[in-house]
């Protein structure tokens, strides 16, 4: 329902099944349809097993995503609209520490391979459906090209269904930008190594050090016997920079830097860095620069447990970064338009960045890079608009507003590119014209019969997540190629009411804030000390409590209503109003249908009752106070199948 209190009108929509769907708002935002509310609310009752198997019934990759993921399940969640999201991510996290890949109990998950069912959602390609399509591969073979997020996700799929899947990398370890651009501070390396272990114990064969190449191509990929390739090669190839300076010694790439850091190598960037881009990358290129700069951790400590308070230990820092260090980042968005404000997890990043001394240079742009043989600086402009009227990005800038800042080295974070230097003409796969890949976006077919693509290599630079669901939709699409099987797709809602007596939320549940998981001290946070702890039980049951329970939802019975309006009366969000027809404006088709189920005589006045869902926190106020049970409240699942 949306209210038009000026015109005093009412848009309305009747409830049918696209809008139970949208009614989860976590599981239809996440890419693979994680249940996220489910295990939210295993972990709000101390049943962390379930929990934990609802998280990987649909995500291979669950332990990473538990640290690092973007989350577009916070994003969506019902509660950012009320007081903040909950912490859907961290919560993931919680459990996989217990069951996951770096866990004790690393073989949890097997038992949905066994024929255990996980208390979620059930959707195609979560565990238990694919279970049932164990062995349906016989051996056929399939090559995947890269070994990131998506590689991993359908190599994952494939392995399960009885695939022979070989996965070729041209790097000597998998995870493409998971291992080579996230830093370790973020994303230990172990979780990463564990879970592609899982993986090869699945079945897959990896490949290292074996690039697709201009001459070890798809043709050779074809003559050794496999029937289907996956094209999942990322977007590691960063944007150059148009502008005078910009091939000076001193100017790199965010994703050179990162790859190198991430072998291992170190780059001598000097004591003043200026990171240019306003995105993901150029936040991780900048907190690894500022850790560059840090001295070993044990001098650190010693400072720090000399300092008696934190401005002291600031200042110790600062000592021992040499003073002058300084990083700074540069974009063209204002500091609301990065695209990390625009999500919760993004937002916290910035935070963090802050905590760590970077100094943000919002709504400018670089005109030249100076030096002679060597950066010394860059020249900006005043950026005045980053997108024109019609949302492309079309910057305009104010020339008589400059600013210069000292550097002796400047990070490029402006975007990355596919590299598919590895194609040729005789392949027949079409490239867009960004230069990524061309696809089919239901079956990520690509333009050549048998060659599939996903993942940034398809789409651009995007996040994780969906790089596997890229995955997992392309070992579906594969298993359809090879097998000649197409099957449809049907949805099922099976709704169970809730006696009055057995509906409850927790105490407070209204009240509780936002918490987000604890992070390690910045005086410590040196080399690649991952930032952010895990939640502790307590924290992770008092925050998982504040889930709204969006599988819940108020059913009413017209039929039974008696007009009392208690519900209405009582809503403490006031969600609900009972208003005249004539004064709601709602599509025709179902005008006339709900007239037809109530069998309404048009000579009379017929009343509404309108619920505002964004609003509701799942009280169950309504349903108690009506004296008729016109108002109850109704558990509901979604059951996605191949037909
Ligand atoms: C610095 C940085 C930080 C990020 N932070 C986050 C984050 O916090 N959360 C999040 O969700 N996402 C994040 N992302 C985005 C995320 O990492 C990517 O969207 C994701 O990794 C893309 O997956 P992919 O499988 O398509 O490609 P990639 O991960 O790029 O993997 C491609 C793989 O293909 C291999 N390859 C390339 N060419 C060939 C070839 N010719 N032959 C064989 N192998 C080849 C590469 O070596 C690589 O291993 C970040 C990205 C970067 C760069
Ligand atoms: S309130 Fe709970 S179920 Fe609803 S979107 Fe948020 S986490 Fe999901
Ligand atoms: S459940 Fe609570 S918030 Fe939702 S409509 Fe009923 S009384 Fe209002």
């Amino acid at each position: 329902m949306s209210r038009n209190m000026s015109g005093a009108r009412f848009r309305a929509e009747f409830r049918d099944f696209a809008w139970y769907r949208r009614n989860v708002p976590c599981m239809e935002a996440c890419p693979v349809h994680t249940d996220s509310g489910k295990y939210v609310q295993l972990i709000a009752n101390e049943e962390d097993s379930a929990a934990y198997l609802v998280a990987r019934s649909a995500n291979p990759l669950a332990s990473i995503c538990g640290r690092i993921c973007a989350a577009p399940c916070e994003d969506a969640c019902r509660r950012n609209w009320i007081d903040g999201a909950v912490t859907i991510r961290p919560l993931k996290r919680f459990v996989t520490e217990q069951f996951g890949v770096e866990s004790s109990s690393p073989e949890t998950f097997r038992s949905l391979l066994e024929g255990a069912k996980d208390p979620g959602c059930s959707r195609l390609g979560h565990l238990p459906q694919l279970a049932a399509l164990q062995n349906v591969g016989r051996g056929k073979r399939v090559a995947v090209i890269g070994s990131g997020p998506a590689g991993l996700g359908c190599a994952h799929d494939l392995s399960l269904m009885g695939y022979s899947v070989t996965v070729f990398e041209s790097q000597q370890q998998a995870g493409g930008m998971l291992r080579y651009g996230i830093p370790e501070f973020r994303l230990p390396r172990g979780v990463i190594e564990r879970e592609v272990a899982s993986i090869e114990q699945l079945g897959a064969t990896f490949r290292f050090g074996t690039p697709l190449t201009h001459t070890y191509n798809l043709r050779s990929l074809r003559n050794e016997g496999f029937e289907a390739v996956f094209l999942a090669v990322g977007a590691m190839r960063g944007r150059e920079l148009d502008i005078p300076g910009h091939d000076i010694d001193g100017v790199v790439k965010a994703v050179d830097y990162l790859l190198n850091l991430n072998h291992g190598y170190r780059t001598e960037l000097g004591d003043k860095v200026v990171v240019i881009g306003g995105g993901s990358v150029a936040l991780d290129a900048a907190r690894s620069v500022v850790r560059d700069f840090y001295e070993p951790m044990e001098e650190i400590q010693l400072t720090a447990e000399a300092a008696a308070n934190q401005p002291a230990l600031d200042a110790a820092r600062g000592a021992l970064r040499g003073g002058a260090s300084e990083v700074h980042v540069v974009s063209l968005e204002s500091m609301e338009e990065l695209p990390a404000a625009r999500t919760v997890q993004g937002m916290e990043e910035l935070r963090e960045a802050g905590n760590e001394g970077i100094q943000f240079h919002p709504s400018w742009g670089p005109k030249k890079i100076l030096g002679e043989g060597r950066v010394t600086g860059v020249d900006l402009v005043a950026c005045t608009q980053v997108f024109d009227e019609h949302g492309r990005f079309n910057p305009a800038f104010d020339e008589s507003k400059t600013f210069h800042l000292d550097a002796d080295s400047i990070i490029l974070a402006i975007g990355q590119q596919p590299d598919l230097t590895f194609l040729s003409d005789d392949d027949g796969i079409e490239l867009t014209n960004v230069g990524t890949l061309k696809i089919n976006p239901e079956t990520l077919a690509t333009t050549a019969p048998g060659i599939f693509a996903g993942g940034d290599a398809a789409f651009g630079p995007r996040i994780a997540i969906e790089g596997v669901a890229n995955g997992k939709l392309a070992a579906r699409s594969i298993h359809e190629y090879l097998s000649g099987e197409k099957n449809g797709i049907s949805f099922e809602v099976e709704i169970h009411k809730i006696a009055n007596d057995d509906y409850s939320m927790l105490p407070g549940y209204e009240k509780r804030n936002r918490i987000p998981p604890p992070a390690t001290d910045t005086g410590r946070r040196t080399g690649i000390t991952e930032v952010e702890e895990i939640l502790g039980e307590e924290q992770a049951r008092d925050q998982a409590g504040r889930c709204l329970l969006c599988h819940v939802d108020t059913i009413y019975d017209p039929l039974k209503c008696v007009l009392c309006g208690r519900c209405a009366d009582i809503c403490p969000e006031n969600c609900l109003i009972f208003v005249p027809m004539d004064d709601v404006d709602m599509p025709e088709d179902q005008q006339i249908a709900a007239l037809e189920r109530y069998h309404h005589d048009e000579s009379l006045p017929m009343t509404v009752l309108l619920k505002d869902d964004t609003k509701c926190i799942r009280c169950g106020l309504c349903a108690r106070r009506c004296p008729t049970e016109a108002m109850t409240m109704e558990r509901f699942s979604i059951a996605e199948k191949s037909s």
